[in-house]
């Protein structure tokens, strides 16, 4: 099949794999989006995974609690790397060969992430599951999704979100609200509108990748985007 796109980095939110449970995983959900990753993956695109950690821990939400900030964000890549481990057990279940790169070595279990192995294994056809985050406190896994769509090549960056693209206002308390089929990064900046945090965006615009932000609900989601066929919002770098 002609996809649009060769290499993706396909991110993930954490919890995006509670499913309706409200927390930690729901291995129904972690199965079915496995599935769909599944299928396109073995039609040829290459795909990388950075999974969050939200549905187990997040750093601010802690320390907003009184926890120090930098040990709540240690908190929350480990939840991370946890999340990475059940997509990787339900890709394997699926028949598809997988490595989870970790950004803090845990040798164990995951490998150290190392860019040159990182692009060997996509090219091997394996899935990556880059776990960790960055590595570093201070940031979100969106950055650790820009930054490594960036270090292996990717041609786009998959935003999956529960609502099907970017609009002008919440869609969820206003029934008016207007979804844009495609929008620069400077215009989402300008009518601070939720795609990325300002980190992520600014480092996707600066080396000129764009975003597909789309609904992992619907089902065949993942691989419309991969044919360029109209899902969701392009996120366009500009003139
Ligand atoms: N985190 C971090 N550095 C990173 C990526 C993640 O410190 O490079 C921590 C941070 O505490 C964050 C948590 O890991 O809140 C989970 O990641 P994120 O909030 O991005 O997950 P998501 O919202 O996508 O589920």
């Amino acid at each position: 099949m002609p996809y649009r796109y060769k290499i993706a980095l396909l991110k993930i939110s954490g919890e995006a794999l509670q499913g309706s449970q409200g927390f930690g995983l729901d291995p129904d959900t972690v199965d079915n989006i496995a599935a769909q990753i599944a299928e396109v993956a073995r039609e040829g695109p290459r795909l990388g995974l950075v999974i969050g950690g939200g549905n187990i821990f997040r750093g601010q939400a802690l320390a907003e609690r009184g926890l120090n900030r930098v040990t709540g964000d240690h908190m929350g890549m480990l939840a991370t790397v946890i999340n990475a481990l059940a997509m990787q057990d339900a890709l394997e279940r699926q028949g598809l060969e997988t490595r989870v790169q970790s950004a803090i070595t845990m040798v164990e279990f995951t490998e150290p992430f190392i860019r040159r192995r990182a692009i060997r294994h996509l090219e091997k056809g394996r899935v990556v599951i880059f776990a960790a985050g960055t590595g570093n406190p201070y940031l979100t896994t969106d950055t650790a999704a820009v930054l490594r769509a960036n270090e292996v090549g990717a041609d786009v960056i998959l935003k999956a979100t529960r609502v099907d693209g970017v609009y002008d206002s919440d869609p969820r308390t206003n029934p008016q609200a207007r979804r844009f089929s495609e929008i620069t990064y400077m215009e989402v900046i300008k009518r601070r509108l939720r795609v990325m945090d300002a980190t992520a965006m600014s480092l996707a615009m600066e080396n000129g990748l764009e975003t597909i932000v789309f609904d992992l609900r619907k089902e065949g989601n993942i691989k419309k985007t991969l044919l360029g066929e109209p899902v969701g919002t392009l996120v366009r770098i500009g003139d």
